[in-house]
């Protein structure tokens, strides 16, 4: 028998384990201090997180252990400050997946016919355990403190590589690139662990800046001079087969013998 019910939207970063954590606050934030409670659930992440990150810590979450924990870092510190502080005794059972449970369908049930749902918000502003919440574009950051700043950067630097003037035809829509593994590429060196993060090698960069070139199409063709020394350049063909302009492309295309030796 269903005696309360409630319901609602999340923002920002929605997973799985978000809405089961953030299901479990809003039925632990309305009850009496001092309740004994037994949650039954089929979220393995959210029982082995509480025992993890909240139980086995006597019920202390260190700032230190706050940047350490992968995602939803708010919402479990939240969590333990609701226990903390109501005297809450919590239990967990575990059960099968909630393929044709009466609960389970009267909710899909209800989502399937509502469209609009209030959005559900926790102001962390007064945790005891953080006297700073570190926040991103005023969006509060949920995740490991350094990994997120880490791919932040990473974003950004990639972001003003894209951005560049050179690269106009990488930013069209229909261009499909796996920068993933341009990336992948540009860095082999390090992903074979040839060369150490932590010094930089001659042959290494200069392979990398032949990578680069190669992908931003710098490399100098006679057609790039011409933009240089127009008057030195100017009725100048390619030197192999003399008959077409010596462009990026008639690089790789052009069909004189001789330059088949050379491109090997
Ligand atoms: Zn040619």
């Amino acid at each position: 028998m269903i005696l309360h019910s409630f319901h609602s939207e999340i923002s920002y970063f929605p997973s799985s384990n978000k809405a089961e954590l953030l299901a479990v606050i809003s039925a632990l934030i309305v009850l009496p201090s001092n309740s004994e409670v037994t949650i039954y659930t089929d979220s393995n992440n959210i029982i082995t997180g509480y025992y993890d990150i909240i139980d086995r810590n006597n019920f202390i979450i260190s700032p230190r252990k706050f940047f350490k924990i992968q995602t939803n870092n708010i919402y479990w510190s939240i969590l333990r400050e609701i226990i903390v502080t109501n005297n809450l005794t919590l239990d967990f059972i575990k059960v099968k997946g909630h393929s044709d449970d009466q609960f389970n369908n009267y909710i899909n049930e209800f989502i399937t016919h509502t469209d609009e749902l209030s959005n559900l918000v926790f102001k962390p502003n007064n945790l005891i355990n953080l006297d700073y919440i570190p926040q991103w574009n005023n969006i509060i950051i949920e995740c490991n403190l350094c990994q997120f700043l880490k791919k932040k950067s990473k974003v950004q630097h990639w972001e003003k590589i894209l951005n560049l003037n050179r690269n106009g035809k990488y930013r069209h829509p229909h261009v499909n690139v796996d920068w993933h593994y341009i990336f992948l590429m540009l860095n082999r060196d390090i992903e074979d662990k040839v060369e150490s993060t932590y010094f930089t090698s001659i042959f290494s960069s200069k392979r990398k800046k032949q990578s680069v070139n190669l992908l931003t199409e710098e490399i100098p063709t006679v057609e790039k001079r011409k933009y240089l020394a127009h008057k030195i350049f100017d009725n100048w063909k390619c030197s192999f087969c003399e008959q077409h302009d010596e462009t990026f492309d008639h690089v790789w295309m052009c069909e004189d013998p001789e330059k088949y030796i050379w491109k090997s």
